[in-house]
Parts: structure tokens; sequence; C-alpha cells
């Protein structure tokens, strides 16, 4: 802590920008600066589970793997992100969507504390109870008031096994896999939250070699309940038209989270475009079926969430994180190992967020490139917008902090 107040005051008298560094996983870079400071939290990994009550504390360098594994060694959970090398500080400060958010909501819904270093180098601790304005503005927007050295969660029993794992049938069956997808998850038990991605299938050893390059959708799911009751819960996709391959078995936690780590490997290049949807219409679903099928890369794959349940029911005005009613997000993600093809992919992605665009409800705060101040504004709606702004007022004047998604002050 007293690294980052030296840090700060050091900045702010040589004038220089500072960036916050936590994970080092936002899309638009955000973490790092030229010619200034960056304040790089990674070093601070402490994790400490507090069983009697139920909570964890976590200093801002750790990764969500590394929380996992110090829950789950006791069967607990907070929930968070999809990708285990996913810093816990930038996912939480903009809410935090993953496998386990329809039974226990964002991250933030489990957020009880943060201590946090203001602008002016001094110690403010927030919570419901204590600077809860600051607090209300910490759960979407975190990253505009400060530097959060370490979270307080409550924990969640999780497994530690679950019923887990992608359920998978050829591309070409996309539209009408959706359609049945968008009709069984209207009365699915919150326990379950599932995934749809579609790719070409990656050649893991997991996956037969006849399938390794095919072109695929597939429903990814996570029953965060007992296995048994996620088997009723699961059967009816699971016997929707003869899948080509169903892995979506009993499975420890920590093995399904990580399940997606090998598809973002650093030094690869990755282009995103993100929205919400409220429903999987059937305009939607054929929009998503034929762009899927123009994906060239092996490597591009791109994950619709299915949100409500947990999410849906904490008010929308009660955190900062906006978009609390939508139904479903998708990521539009495009991946490429080289320079090579990445021009063609990415324009793959704008253009089929553009034909998303007449249904798109709004964006994760998260999943934002660096596309403009109108995008920051569209994340959070007017009114939101405009209390965060009333609170940067307060807490950071100056816009010390504005390598994020930045709430001006003025
Ligand atoms: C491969 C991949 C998978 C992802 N999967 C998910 C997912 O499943 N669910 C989800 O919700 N999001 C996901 N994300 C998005 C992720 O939540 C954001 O990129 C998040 O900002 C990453 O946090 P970080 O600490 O790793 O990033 P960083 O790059 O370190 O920081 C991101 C932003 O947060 C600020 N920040 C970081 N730490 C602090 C701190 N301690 N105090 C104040 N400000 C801070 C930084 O200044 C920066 O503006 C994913 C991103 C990637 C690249």
């Amino acid at each position: 802590m007293a690294d980052v107040i030296d840090a700060l005051r050091f900045a702010r008298r040589a004038g220089l920008t500072v960036a916050v560094r936590g994970g080092g996983h936002s899309f638009p870079g955000l973490s790092v600066c030229d010619d200034g400071l960056v304040i790089d939290l990674s070093l601070m990994k402490g994790v400490r589970v507090d069983l009697a009550n139920r909570t964890v504390r976590a200093q801002a360098g750790v990764r969500l793997g590394e929380l996992d594994r110090e829950t789950q060694a006791f069967g607990l959970a907070v929930p968070a992100g999809i990708v285990t090398h996913t810093g816990l500080a930038g996912l939480t400060l903009g809410g935090g969507i993953g496998w386990l958010m329809r039974k226990y909501g964002l991250t933030i819904d489990q957020l009880l504390s943060v201590d946090l270093i203001s602008a002016d180098g001094e110690l403010i601790k927030a919570s419901a109870s204590e600077n809860s304005d600051l607090f209300w503005g910490l759960r979407g927007a975190g990253g505009n008031f400060g530097v959060v050295t370490e979270f307080e969660f409550r924990l969640n029993p999780v497994g530690p096994e679950v019923l887990a794992g992608p359920i998978i049938w050829p591309m070409e069956r996309s539209a009408e896999v959706l359609r049945f997808y968008r009709d069984w998850i209207t009365d699915v038990p919150d326990e379950l939250t599932t995934i749809v991605v579609h790719r070409k299938a990656p050649p893991l050893p997991v996956l037969p070699p006849e399938l390794h390059g095919r072109p695929i959708v597939t429903v990814i799911c996570c029953y965060a309940g007992p296995v048994e009751d996620g088997e009723r819960v699961v059967q009816p996709l699971k016997a929707f038209g003869s899948p080509l391959l169903d892995l979506c078995t009993r499975t420890p936690f920590v093995q399904h989270q990580a399940m997606f780590d090998a598809s973002f490997p650093e030094g690869w290049w990755y282009y995103f475009r993100s929205c919400d949807v409220a429903t999987l219409t059937d305009e939607v679903i054929d929009i998503t079926a034929e762009h899927a099928q123009r994906i060239r890369s092996p490597l591009t794959a791109f994950p619709i969430f299915h949100l409500g349940g947990a999410v849906g029911r904490v008010g929308e005005d009660e955190t900062a994180f906006h978009g609390r009613t939508a139904g479903h997000t998708f990521n539009i993600n495009a991946t490429t190992a080289t320079r090579d093809g990445f021009e063609e992919e990415r324009d793959w992605s704008r253009s089929f967020w553009s034909a998303l665009q007449p249904h798109h409800t709004g964006v994760y705060v998260n999943f934002l490139m660096d596309e403009g101040q109108q995008r920051v504004h569209d994340a959070y709606g007017s009114v939101k917008y405009d209390r965060l702004r009333a609170l940067k007022r307060k807490y950071d004047p100056d816009n010390v902090f504005r390598l994020n998604q930045n709430i001006p002050p003025g």
C-alpha cells in the first residue's frame, strides 16, 4: 500500500500520466502508457479465506485462477470470468460476468468492501456502510476513482465438482441449434449458466482428429448445484439434434474455469466488438448464423453469454454497472496468431457487430475497445453517466485516473 501511495504522490509531483495495471487484460491496453508511470500491482498476490465469515480478501494483483485455487480448496467461490489469467481487479471494477453469474450474480454483487488509494494518496475504505457513494461507483466504473489495493468478497458454495463442458454441433446447424437453445433457456434454473461459442474446432486432444478445423457451434454449460440435478436439467439440450460430441460431464470447477485459457495466449492479435441484446430473436439468430459461417481464422471464437437469473435480480440503480436486464452479451472476438489475416478478421468482427446494431440494448464496459466517449456514455446510460461524473468531481477532480473507460469530471 505504501508503494502505491509513494508512486501516486511522485507521479503527481512530476506531472506524469498514471496508468494502473492489475492483470493487464484491458482490451484497449489502458493499463500501460508511454512517457508516464505504470503502477503495476501484479506482485500483490495475497489471498486470505475467512471460513468463519465465509469471506475472502484478495489483493489487486490476483488473477482469477489464483483466487479460485484458494477458495475452491474449501468448495467456495466468487463468481468471476471465464479465463483464469484475467486480473481480478479490472474485471471486478467493471462488473464481472462468468460461469456462476446466474446463480450468484456479477462479481460486484459479492463485493463487500475495497481499500482504495485516492488521487491524493489517501487510504479510503468503501463499502455499503462507509463511503457508500464511492462503493456504488466502484461497482461498474471502478478504475475512475483511485487505485484499489484490496477487495473483500462474500464466498459461495460451488463444487468443487460441477456438471460442465461443451455440447457440439456442426456450424451449418447453428440457426436450428440457437432456436432450440433460445426456447429451452427460458425456464432453466439459475444454477445453469451457458455460453454459446461459434468457431473452427481447435486441434485439442479432447476433440477427435476428424473434428479439428471443422466449423462448429457449441453450447457450453456450467451447473452450479448438485451434479445429478444438472444432468436432469441439461438432458433436453444433450438430446437435441444428435450432437457431434458431448463433453458436458462431472468436472472440477477449476478445470472448467481454465477451458478457454489456451484460446487467449499472450502475443496473438485480438480485436473485440461487443453488444448486449434483449433476446435471441429470429433475426439475431439469422445474423449470427450467417456471420459465424464467415469466420476465416482458426483462432477466432466468439462467445454469447446468457445473462438473467441473479444478475437481473439486483436493481439497476444499486450499482454503477448498467444493463442488468440484458438477455445476452455478444463478444465478437477476432483473433489471429500474427498480423497475417488480422485486418480481414477485424473487418468481419466490425461488420457482424454493425449487422446486430438494430438489436443492441447496451454494452458491457469491460468489453469496450478504445471506442470514444459516446460509447462509454452508452455503457452507463445518461442518468448513471451524470451521477458518475458528479462522483468523479468529488473523488478525482483532476482526472488523475484517466487511462480507463473514462468518466471525465468536467
Ligand atoms: C482473454 C480475456 C478474457 C476475458 N474474460 C472475461 C470474462 O469472462 N468476464 C468479464 O467480465 N470480463 C472478461 N474480460 C474482460 C476483463 O474483465 C477486462 O479486460 C478487465 O479490465 C481486465 O482486468 P485486468 O486487471 O486484467 O486488466 P488491466 O489491464 O490491468 O486493467 C484494466 C483496467 O482496469 C484498471 N485497473 C486495473 N486494476 C486496477 C486497480 N487495482 N485499481 C484501479 N483500477 C484498476 C486499469 O487501469 C485499466 O483501466 C476478459 C478479457 C480478456 C482479455
